[in-house]
């Protein structure tokens, strides 16, 4: 048996023809950089997200920091961060010299709980960043309802969250501007890298589209410090045909995981996705849970079965971060999670066969 974790070779086979074209759209259109390939992605992924404007930029990473410092948050300030996300999250706030203050998940859904946000607040929060993680998002309406109360910026980190709704609304749309990543692996992924910046506030927009070309809005007149960072043409021509088949991608992520909680409810030692009522996940990826998590890794690599671990370390006890002064204990409940989480395959063109294989698998492992 050999279940990849991942299969990114299968989108590319499954829209050859239309990928193909828009490749070569662009190769023959002798224009690379800012023309009308990512002009109309833009128009259409803010359509898709539901808000007013998108910008694109160079990655998801890029997309988060610029947010922060178009909206002046700098040294000094405090932004509000999970202590259970992926690190570029965290690095999106120190790169713009503020300070992460991390708060803890609500363990059922491993996103920020909101009950935990008003006392980590200080007169120097300026903003939180909220992440939709593993394709769910987090409970906006407390979230909203305490940023409101402080004044306080929401920005969403949409890395894992293209498509996912939040009472009924769009991920991307719930605050007050949005970062999404375009990686490979990602629901809405490129060909390389990519990310998009999308908000309904116009100031914003304009100050992020001045930011990812050099500070400049007339070519060779720089206005501010900028930074290169753009979605090239090419990746947006990708995008734009990738686009178009997002919700039914997530929709058979849907069917896939629907397939594993099923079949693998029975297995006791297994935690699997709770699902808030309100929640409309995209499935980015189908984590699990249980002690002795490298063990269970070890058995299904030896059975063929490709699995990760999103994550093995969280931000805070990352070398990287040693300077913030952290130590093991200081986030028990990321910690605990960090340490069984498993990620089970999971791509739009999985077959049945494969999901069942996987969970005949976990059944034999959990009856020896
Ligand atoms: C992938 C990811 C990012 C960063 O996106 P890049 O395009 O790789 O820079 C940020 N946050 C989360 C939660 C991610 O999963």
């Amino acid at each position: 048996m050999n279940i990849p974790f991942l299969d990114l070779k299968s989108p590319y086979i499954e829209l050859k023809d239309e990928l193909d074209a828009a490749y070569r759209r662009v190769m023959e259109s002798g224009w690379y950089i800012l023309g009308r390939e990512v002009q109309s992605f833009e128009t259409e992924f803010a359509a898709y997200c539901e808000t007013k404007y998108c910008i694109g930029v160079a990655n998801g990473l890029d997309a988060l920091h610029l947010i922060v410092r178009a909206y002046g948050i700098g040294p000094g300030d405090e932004v509000i961060v999970p202590s259970n996300t992926y690190i570029a999250t965290w690095l999106a706030v120190t790169h713009a010299g503020a300070t992460p203050v991390p708060v803890e998940p609500d363990e059922r859904t491993y996103n920020l709980d909101p009950a935990r946000i008003e006392q980590a607040i200080t007169p120097m929060t300026k903003a939180i960043l909220v992440v939709h993680l593993y394709g769910q998002t987090a409970d906006m309406d407390p979230i909203n309802a305490i940023a409101q109360k402080y004044g306080l910026k929401i920005i969403e980190d949409c890395a894992q969250a293209h498509g996912a709704r939040y009472k009924g609304r769009r991920a991307g749309s719930l605050g007050d501007a949005a970062g999404f990543s375009f990686y490979p692996g990602k629901n809405l992924g490129a060909i390389g890298d990519g990310g998009a910046v999308t908000t309904n506030d116009n100031e914003l927009s304009e100050r992020i589209k001045v930011l990812r070309n050099y500070g400049s809005q007339i070519k060779y007149h720089n206005e501010v410090v900028g930074f290169n960072s753009r979605l090239d043409e090419l990746q947006a021509a990708l995008l734009r045909v990738k686009l178009t088949k997002l919700d039914e991608c997530n929709e058979r992520r849907r069917i896939v995981a629907s397939s594993y909680i099923q079949d693998l409810t029975t297995i006791t030692p297994l935690t699997i996705p709770f699902i808030p009522e309100w929640a409309e996940p995209v499935w980015h990826l189908f984590v699990v849970r249980q002690d002795r998590r490298d063990e269970l890794q070890k058995m299904l690599a030896e059975a063929g079965i490709g699995t990760m671990i999103h994550y093995p370390i969280p931000p805070h006890l990352q070398p990287a971060y040693s300077d913030l002064g952290y130590k093991r204990g200081d986030f028990p409940i990321s910690e605990a999670i960090h340490n069984s989480v498993i990620s089970l395959p999971m791509w739009p063109g999985i077959t049945e066969d494969s999901i069942v294989s996987v969970c005949a698998s976990l059944h034999k492992v959990h009856s020896a």
